[in-house]
């Protein structure tokens, strides 16, 4: 890993990134703004084939064998849903998520942890998302003309449900986490801790690098749930200025309701997406050949519902990424007010560099970046730096 160093400007800060590191991290970067496109077609493509091999109207006339019994039905159609698009997206995956950041040195997990990992999530999704579409299919049924300005509401409680229990349930099971031992690292951010109302027992230390070498921390959860959770990556290789900037970024995500703008901002997208689904289902069920399935609450057209979703997504991909960008400039600037780390905060962001290409077109970021530039965020820093006082 290259040792970066302070300096004056924007320029003479990228100057340091070695060529070799830059070219690695430009083909990273365009790799990805491609599968973003292309796990969006392969989702499709996957639920065109589960549908036309009418695998999930043979499970829902299975599970209704006795009489109709609604609820049930969608919870059990639903899980064998996202079990077989998991199974049937396991081999893009594996390319995607695995074997493409192992490539990249980005990941120095084994095949054989990788897919542990990912079933054991899957199993995670599978239970939450079933839940989500049980409800969603019960208000389809009792509200066929409004269920999807009800069900943006629905979805956006799961998902701040989900933000709540996750530090407590979801991720111990993924990696050990424990307490920060006093020290001089818990020392440099427990002051900036307590000014955000996070006592130090719950800044934690985590093992992330056994998924990746990210220089990375996180602040996780919602009111009395939230902690501080800092990568090994990070507490090995980064200097006190570093870690500081670092987590001086993450808890400006907590103190100003990150979690929560964005669980809004996708109640929103999510209820346009429905009325979509609500308008498109129909005619798209004629369309692809399944005019069996044109009853909207009808579980077996799960796919239908999931296509729509999938290509509103992907068109939208410049609005939510659009307000990542926001959320990241916010809590950059929340870092250099508290943490007054300027330098640390360019190095650490220089060291990003490995998979963010540092100085993108403003097009390209415009439409694919979900934070801003590693430049234009080093470039805030010096002006801090800069300016008087
Ligand atoms: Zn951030």
């Amino acid at each position: 890993m290259p040792q970066f160093h302070p300096a004056d400007s924007t320029d003479a800060y990228l100057a340091q990134i070695p060529p070799d590191v830059l070219q690695r991290a430009i083909d990273y970067t365009h790799g990805s703004h491609w599968l973003v496109l292309f796990s969006a077609l392969v989702g499709i493509l996957i639920n065109v084939v589960v549908l036309r091999l009418r695998l999930l109207e043979r499970w829902r006339a299975r599970c209704e064998r006795h009489g109709p019994r609604p609820w049930r039905t969608a919870l059990l159609v639903s899980l064998v849903f996202y079990g077989l698009v998991w199974l049937l997206d396991l081999p893009w995956a594996l390319y995607a998520r695995w074997w493409r950041e192992v490539r990249y040195g980005l990941s120095p997990q084994s095949a054989g942890a990788w897919l542990a990992e990912s079933a054991l999530s899957a199993v995670f999704s599978a239970v939450l998302l079933s839940v989500l579409l049980m409800l969603l299919y019960a208000l389809m049924r009792r509200a066929p003309r409004t269920w999807w300005l009800w069900s943006g509401a629905v979805t956006s409680a799961m998902i701040i449900f989900i933000v709540v229990i996750s530090p407590v349930v979801l991720e111990p099971v993924f990696n050990h986490y424990q307490p920060l031992a006093a020290g001089p690292q818990r020392a440099a951010i427990a002051a900036m801790a307590a000014e955000a109302g996070i006592p130090p027992q719950r800044i934690l230390a985590y093992d992330g690098s056994k998924q990746s070498a990210n220089y990375t921390a996180n602040v996780a959860g919602m009111f009395g749930s939230a902690r501080i959770a800092v990568s090994d990556a990070l507490l090995n290789q980064a200097g006190t200025a570093e870690l500081r900037a670092v987590v001086g970024h993450e808890i400006g995500h907590y103190v100003l309701h990150h979690a929560l703008l964005q669980a809004l901002l996708y109640s929103v997208l999510l209820t346009g997406a429905f009325l979509i689904v609500h308008l498109a289902y129909a005619p798209l069920a004629r369309r692809l050949g399944v005019p069996q399935l044109a009853r909207l609450a009808d579980p077996a057209g799960l796919p239908l519902l999931a296509i729509i979703v999938t290509a509103v997504f992907l068109l939208l991909t410049p609005v939510t990424n659009g307000m990542g960008r926001y959320v990241e400039n916010q809590a950059d600037q929340y870092s250099l007010a508290h943490a007054r780390e300027p330098d640390g905060m360019a190095i650490a962001l220089l060291r990003t560099v490995d998979y963010r290409a540092p100085a993108p077109g403003a097009l390209e970021e415009w439409l694919f970046y979900d934070h801003p530039s590693i430049a234009r965020r080093i470039q805030r820093a010096v002006d801090w730096k800069r300016q008087p006082g």
